[in-house]
């Protein structure tokens, strides 16, 4: 297949589903939660190594194609104890700090007044300390600061950080000492942390307050796939333990460090005087706002590696380093109202709308408070006093409300949608708010009328995104049920700019063949939260009709047998039981249920199983099919009473491998399962006749 695609597109390509895979895999294995089906995995497996086939050079280090599955630590990180102790720096605040520094460096080295002390000067990056620890060039181990003597092993985890390199560059070769820990900082860069939040507000996770937090809780996750999915970097600001250190001067030695594959600050200098070190403070504090990453202030160290030695130290910190910090960022203003957005998953966030105010030269109007909790927490208002910070540099948030005591009514969060007035729920254990009117809320229609007619539901061919809000404007197309009414309108579309009679004929076929849909995939295109393509087809091989579900779903409400029926399906669990639930509660849902229903009749959903040596077993293909496509085997095995599954599990029964099957061949023979050839599988084929 030819790919047309630049390269950068392709390494951002790559690099994006390098994270989801990973993410799908964690949702598959460690907890149990696949978010698509198996074949929207494949899809993404197979793009991956299209590309890669494509651009070799381009295949990452996290490549999903060189993992071995999935690893789940069976205990929380383990404990390292630190060769040389992970000091922390004493801290300066004013330009006085900074030359009293460097004043008591020269008298502790007994130096006559006014002679030249070199230091070097670089940002201070707001991340989590680690030291990685090579030997003989190659990554051993690598471990959080913890107490600065005992810290957490994260091995697996950073070994999915491309900046950080499982061998130093020129390892064998050059003057890379036996023994040799680099210490730095791994973090998340602004766009990245911003990415990642809106990925997380997306799918109801956890919301993080600030890159550092973000960098703190992706990196010291038991499970290192999770790790692998988030956007991590590493900086290298000095060493620890070292067998040698091949340099005279703190400078040369990360000079050194950088030439070994490890990055280091672009912004660390040498300066001569507490001037210029304050001078590039002051540089540095104005590129602030444009550093990719946040940083909290600017480090000085002692230059001379035999002077640090001398220096020595003080309890936790060294004499011979300090970190000027920045000043905090905070400002008061008056929460002036609270406002409550719809997203198209149907998420309430609420918004806090501001007095403007300046807060590190940036004018804030408005500050998310993300979630009924967080409300909560601050005891907020519309009219309290509050202070604001921007974390980092980088979004504001609310750190404190200096009203609370004041005796008001606390803020009610809506139980409602303000788009839509369907009833707003939290599922248990969660903390966010979603409208449940997903078929009828505004905010929410268009992504779902684009869900119903896409490929793996209805399969709608010629209704996209652009005709479908085309038609949601003009008020034609409100819920799934319209789409079945738009013949009626044939001659309004005809006489519309962009339309001919012929493309209007042919989005009406499409339409039309679609009048008796399959059932699982007509409950899917529904767009019920956790009701996916595999459950989906689940519930169907179960009630066979959609009243059928829909009159269980309804009884299951009050509990008891319906609920006992729905359990007892396989891959339908609590989740799955109350979405249907919160579904039918909504007497709009149920309106739009019946409508699309009086439109369309989905036969009977029966699979045709035929008698086989595999039925009721789940396989897995894998590697390159030789005499058919993965859809077609996929669908022989469905057929034959299996379930085609997409990644290698303990649930999986048998694997049929074709050539260049990697990871997944692995995978099945760590875990004792029997694997089989194509012609294999064609002969099981073949005798269930
Ligand atoms: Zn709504």
């Amino acid at each position: 297949m030819m790919i047309e695609i630049t390269e950068a597109d392709a390494a951002n390509e790559l690099m994006r589903l390098a994270r989801q895979i990973a993410k799908h895999n964690r949702l598959y294995h460690a907890e149990d939660a696949p978010e698509i089906s198996d074949a929207e995995y494949d899809a993404l497996v197979r793009r991956n190594a299209e590309l890669e086939a494509a651009f070799p050079h381009l295949i990452r280090p996290d490549s999903p194609s060189a993992q071995v599955g999935h690893e789940v630590a069976s205990s929380p990180l383990r404990k390292v104890a630190h060769e040389v102790r992970m000091m922390s720096l004493d801290n300066a605040f004013t330009d006085d700090e900074v030359e009293d520094f460097v004043a008591r460096v020269r008298r502790f080295l007994a130096l006559p007044e006014g002679a030249e002390v070199v230091m070097t000067a670089e940002d201070k990056i707001d991340g989590l300390s680690c030291s990685l620890r090579y030997e003989n060039g190659r990554l051993v181990r690598a471990a959080t600061r913890g107490d600065g003597q005992v810290g957490e092993d994260v091995t697996a985890n950073v070994a999915h950080i491309a900046d950080i390199p499982q061998e130093l560059k020129g390892a064998g070769l050059f003057d890379i000492p036996a023994v040799f820990e680099i210490r730095g900082e791994v973090y998340m860069s602004k766009a990245d942390f911003l990415a990642l939040n809106t990925r997380q507000a997306e799918t109801g996770d956890k919301i993080f307050a600030n890159p550092r937090n973000a960098a703190a809780g992706s990196l010291r996750q038991k499970d290192a796939s999770v790790t692998a999915a988030r956007p991590l970097r590493f900086l290298a600001h000095g060493w620890g333990a070292a067998s040698e250190v091949p340099a005279a001067t703190q400078f040369e030695m990360m000079r050194k460090i950088a030439d070994w594959g490890v990055p280091v600050s672009p912004l660390l200098v040498r300066c001569s005087s507490a001037a210029e070190m304050v001078a590039h403070y002051r540089s540095i504090g104005a590129q602030r706002a444009d550093l990719p990453y946040d940083i909290d202030g600017v480090v000085y160290k002692v230059d001379r590696l035999d002077w640090q030695e001398r220096l020595g130290f003080v309890a936790k910190a060294p004499r011979w380093g300090i970190a000027h910090k920045f000043p905090a960022e905070q400002a008061e203003t008056t929460l002036e109202a609270i406002d409550i957005q719809v997203g198209r998953t149907g998420k309430l966030t609420p918004v806090g709308r501001l007095k403007p105010v300046l807060v590190g030269g940036v004018t804030v109007t408005n500050v998310t408070l993300h979630n009924r909790d967080e409300i909560g927490r601050l005891g907020l208002r519309v009219g309290d006093r509050i202070v604001l910070q921007r974390a980092g540099d980088v979004i504001p948030q609310v750190v404190e409300n200096l009203t609370r005591d004041e005796p008001r009514d606390p803020y009610r969060f809506p139980d409602h949608c303000p788009e839509c007035q369907s009833e707003a729920v939290a599922e248990e254990g969660e903390v966010d708010v979603r409208c449940t009117g997903g078929l009828i809320c505004p905010a929410q229609r268009v992504e779902r009328l684009k869900h119903f007619v896409s490929r793996a539901a209805l399969d709608i061919e010629g209704l996209g995104e652009k005709t479908i809000i085309e038609f949601f404007q003009l008020g034609w197309l409100e819920s799934p049920a319209d789409i079945f009414r738009l013949r009626k309108r044939r001659s309004d579309i005809v006489g519309r700019e962009g339309w001919k009679d012929k493309s209007v004929d042919n989005l009406l076929a499409a339409i039309e063949a679609k009048r008796e849909p399959d059932a699982a995939r007509l409950l899917f295109g529904l767009g019920i939260r956790h009701v996916g393509a595999v459950t989906a087809r689940d519930l169907m091989k179960r009630f066979v009709t959609l009243p059928a579900l829909g009159d269980a779903a309804i009884a299951a409400r009050e509990g008891g047998d319906a609920t006992a029926e729905l359990l007892s399906i396989e891959g339908v669990g609590p989740v799955v039981v109350e979405a249907l639930g919160d579904f039918f509660h909504e007497p709009h849902n149920i309106a739009v249920w019946e409508d699309l229903l009086s439109e369309v009749s989905p036969p009977p959903y029966v699979v045709e199983t035929k008698d086989s040596a595999v039925a009721g077993k789940t396989i897995v293909f894998t590697g390159k099919l030789e005499t058919m496509s993965r859809d077609e085997a996929k669908a022989q095995a469905e057929a034959l009473g299996a379930r085609a599954a997409g990644s290698v599990s303990a649930k999986t029964d048998l694997v049929v491998a074709g050539p260049g099957a990697g990871s997944k061949l692995k995978q099945a023979a760590a875990l004792g399962i029997e694997v089989i050839d194509e012609a294999a599988w064609a002969e099981i084929v073949k005798a269930a006749g």
